[in-house]
């Protein structure tokens, strides 16, 4: 396989992927893989989706270069602006398309499952937008933790409901949901937010997120006079905005790609592979093989797998995935939102705090940073933190 092509016909990429689901859920996955494919190669569906990403979404998101912390940084420091799109993250670019989709499918009810809450604030959006019903399930952690986006939420016309179960987190979340489609899915889609899940979802949100990669390639050739960035970093959590930035560079250039997870979420890094959420990736196991928990100062990291294409990147070593801890993420977040004017979310904070620790081994490069969302979720956990 090379890379970027779609998966294996079982949905693998090399010996990650697959669709590990009840066998209940194995048609809904299957009509979904036959609906998208028809939908991606149907340039009516893609004109529609492209005019909904640039009059509704905001799109392209521009190019900003950080002159002041790349001057003490020394470094050219590039930040693609997915924070300035509407609902202030990359996940409107999935939602949107997925919920189009949806529509095209003849299903009157979203489901989904959010960590931060900003994959359930896009999803209560495209809902109200295209006139659908939505729920979304959140872990009573994350419930807590961003009120602000549950009231977001609410505001929007959807249902939140918050999940006791397990580590009452995101992974607990994305179970619930999963069941709720299970039960319903001959009006529901279950509209996933990261590149996870089973067979098509990894895929299928990939290539909604690639516009991300698209844009910034073309944007970086401009900016830097047909030069590509020597490094395109992102936060990962499931991984999808890593995956997006990533698709415009993958095989077109010799950049580095970086994708950076918190050292309590380490699925790359410390994980094994294993078999979650209907997908073989890297997992964060015990000793038992029981999925650990994972732990993250940002709600939208706090995932104990990653989506199987970067394991697939990770193995063969198209794609690195170190860790920033905590502490390093705080004190990334003041230096932009001091240095630069931009309060980042927590979570691309985490790429910003790679950059940070690693500068002076990358004296005069380029790098290409996915500034996946904006902070104004995140001010009052801040606020708590630096009392
Ligand atoms: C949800 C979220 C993430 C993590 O999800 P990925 O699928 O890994 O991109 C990162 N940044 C922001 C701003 C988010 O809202």
């Amino acid at each position: 396989m090379s890379i970027l092509d779609e998966p294996s016909v079982e949905g693998r990429f090399g010996e990650f992927g697959g669709r590990f689901v009840p066998e209940t859920l194995v048609p809904a996955c299957q009509e979904l893989e036959a609906a998208f494919r028809d939908a991606w190669t149907d340039p009516t569906f893609r004109a529609e989706l492209n005019q909904l990403l640039s009059e509704y979404a905001g799109r392209p998101s521009m190019l900003t270069e950080c002159h002041n912390l790349g001057r003490s940084l020394g470094i050219r420091l590039i930040l693609k602006r997915e924070d300035l799109n509407h609902t202030g993250s990359h996940k409107i670019n999935n939602v949107l398309g997925q919920a189009m989709l949806a529509k095209r499918m003849g299903k009157t009810r979203l489901v989904a499952e959010t960590g931060a809450g900003q994959h359930g604030v896009a999803s209560a959006t495209a809902a109200a937008l295209l006139g659908m019903s939505c729920k979304v399930y959140m872990g009573a952690v994350d419930v807590e933790r961003q009120s602000l986006n549950v009231f977001r939420m609410k505001l929007l016309g959807a249902e939140v409901e918050a999940v006791h179960s397990g580590s009452r987190t995101l992974k607990d979340a994305v179970n619930e949901a999963m069941r709720d489609w299970v039960a319903t899915v001959s009006e529901t889609h279950y509209c996933l937010g990261s590149v996870m899940g089973p067979h098509p979802y990894p895929w299928m949100v990939r290539e909604f997120q690639r516009i991300i990669g698209e844009e910034a390639h073309a944007q970086c050739r401009e900016l830097l006079h047909g030069e590509d960035p020597d490094f395109v970093v992102a936060c990962v959590g499931g991984g999808s905005n890593a995956m997006g930035i990533f698709s415009g560079f993958i095989d077109t250039s010799t950049a580095r790609l970086i994708g950076v997870e918190p050292a309590g979420g380490a699925a790359v890094g410390r994980g094994v592979p294993g078999v979650v959420h209907g997908m073989r990736s890297y997992l964060m196991q015990d000793e038992y093989g029981q999925v650990q928990e994972a732990h993250s100062i940002s709600a939208g990291l706090d995932y104990p797998g990653v989506g199987p294409e970067h394991s697939y990147l990770a193995s063969i070593g198209r794609a690195e995935y170190p860790t920033v801890t905590d502490a390093e993420v705080i004190s990334a977040f003041q230096l932009m939102a001091r240095s630069e004017g931009i309060i980042p979310a927590l979570e691309c904070a985490h790429a910003m705090a790679w950059i940070v620790r690693e500068a002076p081994k990358m004296q005069g490069k380029v790098v290409l940073m996915n500034l996946s969302g904006r902070g104004d979720k995140d001010v009052g956990q801040m606020m708590e933190i630096l009392g």
